[in-house]
């Protein structure tokens, strides 16, 4: 099946209006770098960095996050590599982070909340995506976001690293920000909160479950959880609307971006990028230029 589509390899992924849609990939590690390159993504969507503090046995140190985020972004070559920050918390939890007990974990203590509590975590880690920006085109992406002021005060602190590293002589290149749309309250403040960054991703994971009131976790509840709600399918269409308004660009990293089903009903509301598994990138290439 994929030497079939080996054609479709380098080619942009237009519309029948002619309109670009950005077919990114979704990645975790390194080692999925290979996949990456040999399936045509023409970016990086959503590097989940969380596992690089999964994976390791304590605080994964500035350096060592430079290395990684070097070697992706280089690797790349140019194209956009966009790094969430750590979305640990809830179902990704590690010992090392000392973290209590939680009645409700995935209303919990987790991602950006984190980060922005333990702000020396946080800053070792844009610290380090500031300085690997230098070697490729990174950007960063906020998980979990539910207020303007978390977005400011992640603003406020990339600005005085920057600082920081222009007073020590240390070069860093463009770097965008943006966040995951992926609870209720981003998407009913999107218009708000397109002011403030340089793009949206949808988390359709999360935003199904923060929506239907179900744990994505529990597979009792499988025949409930329905991504395809139309409460999530108006969202997205409100997101899209909330970040074209503000002339900012828009896309979807959950699982839902790689539904074919659903790959016709993007491509109308006006979506501009879909990150998924590297090994879907082309045959959704194919979809939407054959419709
Ligand atoms: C999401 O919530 O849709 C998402 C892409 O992030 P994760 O699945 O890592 O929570
Ligand atoms: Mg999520």
């Amino acid at each position: 099946k994929k030497t079939l589509l080996r054609h479709l390899k380098g080619k942009k992924t237009l519309t029948s209006d002619g309109k670009e849609i950005k077919l990114f990939a979704n990645i975790g590690s390194l080692g999925d770098m290979e996949a990456v390159l040999e399936n045509d993504a023409e970016g990086v969507g959503l590097f989940r960095s969380e596992f690089i503090y999964l994976e390791a046995a304590d605080y994964p140190t500035e350096e060592e996050q430079f290395q990684i985020y070097k070697d992706v972004a280089q690797r790349m070559e140019g194209k956009k590599v966009i790094f969430r920050t750590l979305d640990i918390g809830a179902d990704k939890q590690t010992d090392y982070f000392g973290m209590e007990k939680e009645d409700n974990p995935a209303l919990g203590y987790r991602a950006i909340r984190i980060c922005l509590t333990q702000e020396d975590i946080f800053r070792i880690q844009l610290r380090a995506l500031l300085r690997a920006s230098a070697y490729g085109n990174i950007a960063i992406m906020i998980p979990m976001v539910v207020s303007l002021w978390e977005v400011h005060r992640t603003k406020q602190i990339v600005e005085e690293l920057k600082e920081e590293l222009n007073s020590r002589g240390v070069c860093f290149g463009e770097i965008e920000l943006g966040i995951m749309i992926e609870t209720p309250a981003a998407v009913m403040i999107a218009d708000l909160l397109a002011k403030e960054v340089n793009f949206f991703s949808i988390g359709t994971n999360d935003l199904t479950q923060y929506t239907l009131a179900i744990d994505r976790q529990n597979a009792k509840l499988d025949m409930f959880y329905d991504a395809h709600h139309p409460a999530i399918l108006r969202m997205i269409q409100r997101v899209i609307e909330c970040a074209h308004k503000e002339g900012i660009w828009v896309g979807i990293c959950g699982e839902l971006a790689a539904d074919k089903s659903l790959t016709r009903t993007f491509v109308r509301m006006g979506i501009d990028e879909l990150s998924v598994a590297p090994g879907c990138i082309l045959p959704i290439r194919k979809k939407i230029i054959e419709m």
